[in-house]
């Protein structure tokens, strides 16, 4: 799976419909102090599934979505597109019916979050299982913040092993250990 295109509409800075097309290869993304960059991989991690805001430099969720200028009002809502290309087909079973798969998520003021995958209603669950084994996902250890080098420095052995697992590529399976627990 390959990610291919990451549409944007209100999500933090980028207020107007933003279209970034990803190509294979190494993308560069550059730009002075607060021109958006660490935003971009924020949308990333947040239509991804991510649920913390504080993974999001906020103190609430909705503070993802645009607040506004002295010359702009703030928006309602925010919206991440996420396109990846499943031509390989080695999406988790569930998801495999296509060639192209869409993930969007969407939060609204006072409404919360609403995913869709492929124009269809989803969970937020069902997001984080398609990314469980990608080797990507929310809490991947392939995206890297911003600081985080210094913390993975001082983390707890805990915490250490969480995120060594992540990378063996194992917790997709206890993700779903998990599911399967509290069915
Ligand atoms: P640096 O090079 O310093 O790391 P950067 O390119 O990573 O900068 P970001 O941190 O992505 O920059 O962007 C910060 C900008 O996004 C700030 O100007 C901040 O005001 C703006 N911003 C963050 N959240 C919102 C929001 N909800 N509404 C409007 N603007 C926002
Ligand atoms: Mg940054």
């Amino acid at each position: 799976m390959q990610f291919t295109r990451l549409r944007l509409n209100g999500f933090k800075s980028f207020v107007d419909p933003t279209d970034l097309v990803i190509q294979p290869g190494l993308t560069g993304v550059v730009g002075p102090n607060g021109c958006g960059k660490s935003n971009l991989l924020e949308a990333l991690r947040w239509v991804m599934g991510e649920n913390r805001p504080t993974a999001m430099r906020g103190a609430g969720m909705e503070d993802v979505i645009f607040a506004g200028t002295a010359s702009r009002g703030a928006r309602s809502f925010a919206e991440v597109a996420l396109v990846l290309d499943n031509a390989d087909r080695l999406a988790p079973a569930g998801f495999n019916d296509q060639d192209q798969i869409e993930v969007i998520r969407r939060i609204t003021r006072d409404a919360g979050s609403a995913y869709r995958v492929n124009m269809k209603d989803a969970r937020a669950r069902d997001v984080q299982m398609l990314f469980a084994d990608a080797s990507t996902g929310a809490h991947s250890p392939a995206l890297v913040r911003q600081g985080q080098i210094a913390e993975l420095i001082s983390a707890r052995p805990k915490a250490r092993r969480r995120i060594l697992e992540e990378a063996a590529g194992i917790s997709g399976l206890y993700a779903r250990r998990h599911d399967a627990e509290l069915r």
